[in-house]
């Protein structure tokens, strides 16, 4: 697929995603004058990364991570030298849940499609997840056998999965506002960023 036809495979989710109206979150988007966050980024970036769902700042621009988060994100890019503008960043739910709550199982599911579809028009070496919630849902889409073990075991790792005949590398991350408040978290965020050196 062309650059071109990536581009435009990418605005027709955005497009998609804004006139959504059996979304979830629909109702509390447009009460509140939301928008959805699509993503952002390179339409054929190597690395991919996946969060969990906008924050209110995310929600009010339309943009990925440009919070609080946001900034915990560009400082580990800046860590490895990768420029935030080739890489494409995402998250699985689209729209802010209320109050910043966890997204539930079936808002994974109603909003996830448009993730998968990213992938499949991005082509990334390697889709990040940032936390849990991304992390859970993307190695059991990809058939990573994690032998029930949590991201605390998991992380920093890069492991292979596949959809048919497509393989994928994927990469689990604590998501960076689990350290805000907790600078030992930031340094193994941190430390485990660098396994993405390869993949610039
Ligand atoms: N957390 C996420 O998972 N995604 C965002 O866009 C912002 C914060």
């Amino acid at each position: 697929m062309s650059l071109l036809e990536k581009k435009e495979k990418l605005e027709e989710i955005r497009k998609e995603l804004v006139r959504a109206k059996k979304a979830p979150l629909y109702a509390y988007r447009t009460e509140n004058k939301y928008l959805p966050v699509p993503g952002e980024g390179k339409a054929n970036a190597k690395i991919m990364v996946v969060g969990e769902a906008p924050g209110k700042n995310e929600a009010i621009t339309g943009l990925p991570f440009c919070g609080q988060t946001g900034k915990i994100l560009d400082d580990l890019f800046e860590s490895i030298s990768l420029d935030r503008k080739n890489v494409f960043v995402t998250s699985i739910v689209k729209d802010r849940p209320q109050k910043n709550r966890d997204p539930t199982k079936e808002e994974i599911a109603w909003y996830a499609p448009y993730l998968d579809r990213q992938i499949e028009i991005i082509v990334p070496k390697v889709v990040v997840a940032l936390g849990r919630f991304a992390m859970e849902y993307l190695f059991a889409r990809y058939g990573v056998e994690t032998e029930g073990k949590t991201i605390s075991e998991l992380h920093g790792s890069v492991y292979e999965g596949k959809v048919g005949k497509k393989k994928i590398k994927i990469v689990a991350l604590y998501h960076p506002s689990a350290c805000i408040y907790n600078q030992k978290l930031k340094g193994v965020i941190k430390e485990d960023f660098k396994v993405l050196k390869q993949f610039i």
